[in-house]
Parts: C-alpha cells; structure tokens; sequence
C-alpha cells in the first residue's frame, strides 16, 4: 500500500509528484501509455515559462520535469488508469495491464483533451486529413492548402506553425475578432501564408477518403459556401479530462472538479485535484504547475494528519472532503 498515487504527467502531475517526493512520499505517478508529458509534447516553442529566456521545447521542458520527480524518487508507469475506486479510505487504482495500486491518497491531474466540432466528417476523416495536432501532422501537408479552427492562442499558434509546411492557411474564426493574445494575433495578421476567414463555423467536412474541402455557414446571415481544402485542423480549445470521476467526484458547471476554494480538496476525503482538469481560466503550464505544488502540499498535509488519526473520523473541514452542508447549499 502507498502513500500517494498522482494520475497524470503534465506540469501539474510532475510538479505535485517532485514536491511529494521530495517530502518522502515516495508518489507513484501513472502517465499514461501514448500521452505522457501531457499537452506540452505536441508543443514547439514555449516562450512564457520563467526560467528560460531563450524559450524551451515543450517535450524538453517535460523530459525535465519528469526526469525531476525521478531524482527524488517518484515512481512513473507508463500505463492507463481504467477503473477507480474512490469511495473508501483506501484508494484503488487498476491499470490497463491488470496492474492494481492502493493508496491513502490521490492527486488527479489528467488536465484537458482536445474538443471537437461535433460534425459528421470530423471522426471518420480524422488522421485523413482532419488533425488537433500541428506538430504531428503538420508535416504531411507540405506545399498543401489547410485551414485552422478557432480563434485562440491555440489556433494563432498552430496556423503560424503549419506555415512552414502548407503553401496556405486559412484560419476559420466564427467571430469578427480573435480571442487570442495581441502577440499571436499579430504574429499571425503579419505571415503572408495565413488568410482568415471570419464570422464562419465549419458545418460540414467534404471527401469520401481524404479531406478536399469544408462547407462553412456565415455566422452573420446563415449563408453557405464551399472551401476547398486538403487538410484541417481543429483548435478550438479543450475539455477537461473528468471521465473516469464523472460519478465518483463532484463536478462544477463548468464541467471542471469540484475543488474546496484555493486548495485542491475535491468531494472526496483523500482525494486532490490539480491542473487544467480543476481551471476552466487560465490553463497555462505556470498555473498548472503552481497547482500540482498545490495538491503535493495539501495531500502531505492530509497524510500527516491520517498519520496522527490513524483512523478514518477525522473532521473532512480539516484534511478533506466536501461537508454534506455545503454539498446541498450549492445544489
Ligand atoms: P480558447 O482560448 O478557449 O479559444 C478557443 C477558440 O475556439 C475561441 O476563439 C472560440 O471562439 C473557438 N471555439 C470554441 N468552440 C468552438 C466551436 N465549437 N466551433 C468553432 N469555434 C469554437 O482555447 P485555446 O486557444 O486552446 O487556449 C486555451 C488556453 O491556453 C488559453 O488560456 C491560451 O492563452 C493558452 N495558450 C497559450 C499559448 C501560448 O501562450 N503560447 C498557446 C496556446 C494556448 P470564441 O472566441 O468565439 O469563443
């Protein structure tokens, strides 16, 4: 039996997994089986984290988060969290393998999946042609005309990226102004390659095999046309990651976990949460790493307090668990 078990590997993962492992704690992290690193490995250049004025790569920045839990002694499994058991005072945690892990407390950190569009096309034509990733597909569409969804930092981001790839980018915005920041904004007004493509939403995505073109609808006055495309990609945020908890841990309007104020005490005694999973604002790799740091103290708080207990009635104000009161005045 563990002390501490954290579920994910991004900045919040392996920010709360160095701090309690420097606190001895000895935390096993499960990073999953393809995304470990989180977000920040389909990342380029990551120019706002402190500390590197020169930027860093964001699979760089990971290895070394990663490689920093290790030095103090975390424990990291490459493998898939399938089934949860939260309700008791002991945690369970069974693996794709057949793995199965118990511990006294869990920090959840699996931040947010990319969100889709919701149209017919956008599943069948994934990976022939429709992608949320640029760095991982962007290669395929050299001297080739794409298009970008969304008007965030996300989709300023990937457009300028892909431009050194696709002989065109269209950004498809279904507003008349960005949501991203004045730098990427300007970053992406100034790359001769991008066009946008403004106040439409993209219906419809055309091709039996591979993406030939999107049909878009004027958010204005509800007018249709065609584009003709070989590829897109899809930036239009994200959700967070809350499958595994739907039933098992409260959740907030935002679809984000319930969390207790400032701190990362979930619905549950025992149980933490940190990262893009808890934030439905900021999402940044800073913030998600100030929060992982977060759930580390809070957990090492609660565990001392268990250790002092020793039983489970300890008042939930105290190290966890959200007050039955409270539960039904929110309701
Ligand atoms: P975001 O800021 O939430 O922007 C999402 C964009 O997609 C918005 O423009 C939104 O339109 C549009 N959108 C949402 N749902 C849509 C739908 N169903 N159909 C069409 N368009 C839709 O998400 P993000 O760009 O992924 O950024 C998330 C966070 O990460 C932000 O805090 C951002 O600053 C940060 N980030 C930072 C960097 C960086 O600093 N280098 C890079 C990437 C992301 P509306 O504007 O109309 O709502």
């Amino acid at each position: 039996m563990r002390q501490l078990i954290i579920i994910g590997s991004g900045p919040a993962g392996y920010t709360a997994a160095i701090y309690a492992a420097r606190a001895n704690l000895a935390p096993l992290v499960i990073a999953s089986s393809v995304e470990a690193g989180g977000e920040l490995m389909n990342t380029t250049e990551v120019e706002n984290f402190p500390g590197f004025p020169e930027g860093v790569q964001g699979p760089d920045l990971m290895t070394k988060m990663q490689e920093q839990a290790e030095k103090f002694g975390a424990e990291i499994v490459y493998d898939d969290v399938v089934n949860l058991d939260l309700a008791g005072a002991t945690k369970t945690v069974t693996l794709g393998s057949g793995r199965v892990e118990e511990s006294d407390a869990l920090i959840f950190a699996t931040g947010s999946a990319y969100r889709k569009i919701g149209i017919e096309g956008e599943d069948r034509l994934s990976g022939r042609g429709v992608s949320w990733c640029a760095t991982c597909d962007g290669f395929f569409f050299r001297e080739r005309t794409i298009a970008v969804v969304g008007g965030g930092d996300s989709a300023m981001e990937e457009a300028t990226f892909l431009t050194r790839f696709a002989s065109k980018v269209y950004i498809i915005h279904r507003r008349g102004e960005l949501r991203a920041s004045k730098i990427m904004q300007e970053r992406a007004f100034a790359n001769e390659k991008i066009e946008f493509v403004w106040n439409s939403e993209v219906v419809d995505i055309l091709g039996e095999d591979a993406v030939t073109g999107v049909v878009l609808e004027s958010t204005v006055d509800g007018t249709r046309s065609e584009l003709a495309l070989d590829g897109l990609f899809v930036a239009i945020g994200n959700d967070p990651r809350t499958h595994l908890v739907h039933d098992k841990l409260d959740l907030t309007p935002e679809g984000t976990i319930w969390v207790d104020g400032r701190s990362s005490r979930t619905s549950v005694r025992g149980v933490f949460a940190a990262g893009d999973v808890i934030d439905p604002t900021y999402r940044q790799a800073v913030t998600a790493a100030g929060s992982g740091t977060v759930a580390a103290l809070d957990a090492e708080h609660f565990l001392a307090a268990l250790g002092e207990a020793g039983a489970p009635e300890v008042d939930a104000d105290e190290i966890g668990g959200r007050p039955e009161a409270d539960r039904a005045s929110a309701a």
